[in-house]
């Protein structure tokens, strides 16, 4: 496995990106009193919010650091009981510096009923085939992980049945990203669903979408609409 290309930034600045996405991804209601989300600290560790902290209120001083065997490398407060998700995600894809695990609503309704996400709007594409954990248990232990890793493969989400989403990415911006993305998403096709049958976008819509869409620069707007709404 080639060495994990960790995105220089000041560690302060890391910890204050990742807060301000948990408050945005609070504020948009993607994650409640739980949900987690990370930023590699470097090879052998990570940023995390503490399992208590309070999601909406969040300050630098609620993430604590963590290495992949939930080990406290920086900080005093206990990391989240599901590390493991954040913790085999970087063991074994070094392209990966950010995950984030929310609880989705609309997501969730979809795998409660075994309902196929599907793609149905432009950003949605760029999930691809979003794979499925057929477990609603807690992702909390190492073999839970690598069996969680398996099933998402080199893709940028899974959902997990009755439980939420893990979304990744090359950076926090990125990953902010698809984590909206797959929300947004699922809404969609789900409200269409109230109506009618929704339409899917088709290989070659979905293909167009992947080349136009998939650029830092988008990320970076979807990122500043919703830092806008925790200003
Ligand atoms: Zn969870």
């Amino acid at each position: 496995m080639s060495q994990p290309q960790v995105i220089q930034m000041p560690q302060l600045q890391l910890k204050q990106k990742l807060v301000d996405a948990i408050r945005m991804l609070e504020k948009a209601e993607y994650i409640d009193h739980n949900g987690h989300c990370s930023a590699r600290r470097d090879a052998t560790s990570f940023y995390i919010n503490s399992g208590a902290s309070m999601r909406g209120a969040l300050t630098v001083e609620d993430i604590v650091a963590i290495d992949f065997q939930g080990n406290l490398v920086e900080g005093s407060a206990k990391p989240p009981l599901e590390f493991p998700m954040h913790a085999e995600v970087y063991r074994a894809r070094a392209e990966v510096n950010a995950v984030f695990h929310t609880h989705p609503k609309y997501s969730t309704y979809l795998t409660m009923t075994g309902t196929k996400y599907q793609p149905v709007y432009a950003q949605g594409v760029l999930l691809g085939d979003i794979p499925v954990m057929d477990s609603p248990l807690s992702v909390n232990t190492r073999p839970m992980g690598e069996k969680m890793v398996g099933i998402m493969g080199n893709n940028p989400a899974v959902l997990l049945k009755a439980h939420g989403v893990v979304a990744v990415g090359i950076d926090i911006v990125e990953c902010f990203a698809m984590a909206a993305y797959v929300e947004e998403n699922a809404y969609r096709q789900y409200m269409a669903m109230q109506i009618g049958e929704p339409y899917v976008f088709s290989a070659e819509e979905q293909k167009a979408c992947r080349e136009k869409l998939w650029t830092p620069s988008l990320f970076k707007k979807t990122w500043d609409h919703y830092h806008s709404k925790i200003a």
